[in-house]
């Protein structure tokens, strides 16, 4: 493996010292934070791009045990940093732009000049969903634009809906949309779908999806919220406007780990590969957990279960090696 190397001007002689270091601040990152506080391990977290992750741009959240009525995204995440700060967490702004795990302390760079070194490293950087990069479709997000069904669907109920991607989850998406829209259109941007089987034929077999092949999504309609997609044929150029309630991206997701290239190994995608029901990675002290090394559940219940899960394993590590 090449690794990445650290900006020669960074000093690391007065770089700040940690027990442990959290990167990243959705469920994930957030409770491991929460476990490692009370834990007495002062942990810091580096809050990211996005503070609050991928939760902060949805709206409600039904699905979080303990919200018995329903909590909005981004005061869920809200609630989580106050109760990792209420046990002593850190919690700074700021994007990790380097990392070098070669040796403990582990050395990271904070926006490319603040030096910083950890015994023990919580990689909870989460992953992103893709969109169409679209200017509508990113104005309409929360609002008829949505790149989580799980999340969202239910808020869709008697409508017409459009779901794009030809993969297993927008397969996934469209067949569970079912449940609450009348319709469902299947947007694809080719005649074959990339999806199993498996998962095209329940999706065939669903009478109230139809597949618009050769299809491309060019424009999301609406003011205040969805209207509707401009469509555009592959094959003639043609366009078409169709009216919908609701409109899903399931293009797939980008896991945030492009950092750590070099240093921690990952599947074909990007996912960070862990010990089996552990948070592990193939560098002792460095853990991961969350979305950034989980492409088969991505909730925030599962994200913040491997936060803990996270903490404790540090917990453990640090416990049993002499800090560096
Ligand atoms: P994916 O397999 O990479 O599929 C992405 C789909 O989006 C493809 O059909 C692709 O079209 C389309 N797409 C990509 N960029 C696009 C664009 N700019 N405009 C229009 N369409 C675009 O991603 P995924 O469906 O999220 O699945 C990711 C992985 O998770 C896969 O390994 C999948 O099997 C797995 N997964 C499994 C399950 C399950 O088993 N239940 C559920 C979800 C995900 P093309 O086909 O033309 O490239």
């Amino acid at each position: 493996m090449t690794r990445p190397v650290l900006p020669a001007d960074v000093d690391f002689g007065a770089a700040e010292q940690h027990r442990v270091i959290i990167i990243g601040s959705g469920p994930a990152g957030y409770t491991a934070a929460l476990y490692a506080a009370r834990a007495n391990l002062s942990p810091v977290v580096i809050a990211g791009i996005e503070p609050g992750g991928q939760l902060t741009t949805t709206t409600d959240v039904e699905n979080y045990p303990g919200y018995a009525d329903g909590v909005m995204g981004p005061q869920m995440m809200e609630d989580f940093q106050r109760q990792a700060a209420r046990f002593g967490a850190g919690i700074r702004s700021g994007i990790v732009t380097h990392v070098d795990f070669s040796e403990r302390p582990f050395r990271l760079v904070v926006d490319e000049e603040v030096p910083m070194a950890a015994d023990a490293v919580i990689i909870a950087t989460g992953a992103s969903a893709r969109y169409l990069g679209l200017e509508n479709e990113k104005r309409l997000l929360g609002r008829g634009v949505s790149a989580c069904a799980t999340c969202d669907g239910a808020f869709f109920r008697g409508v017409e809906l459009a779901v794009v991607g030809g993969g297993d989850s927008a397969m996934e998406e469209s067949l569970f949309l079912t449940r609450f829209a009348t319709k469902v259109y299947l947007i694809h941007r080719r005649d074959a779908l990339r999806a199993s089987k498996i998962m095209q034929q329940r999706v065939f077999d669903n009478d109230k999806i139809e597949i618009l092949w050769n299809t491309m999504v060019v424009d999301v309609l609406g003011q205040d919220e969805v209207s509707g997609v401009r469509l555009r044929s592959a094959q003639t150029g043609e366009e078409r406007d169709l009216p919908v309630g609701g409109f899903f991206v399931a293009i797939g997701h980008t896991p945030n780990t492009a950092l750590f290239k070099g240093w921690l190994e990952s599947d074909a995608q990007g996912y960070l590969i862990t010990e089996p029901r552990s948070t592990h990675t193939n560098i002792p002290g460095v853990f991961a957990c969350g979305d950034a090394q989980d492409h088969v559940y991505r909730q925030a219940v599962t994200a913040a279960g491997t936060g803990c899960m996270a903490a404790i394993d540090a917990e453990r590590f640090l416990a049993a090696e002499p800090a560096a």
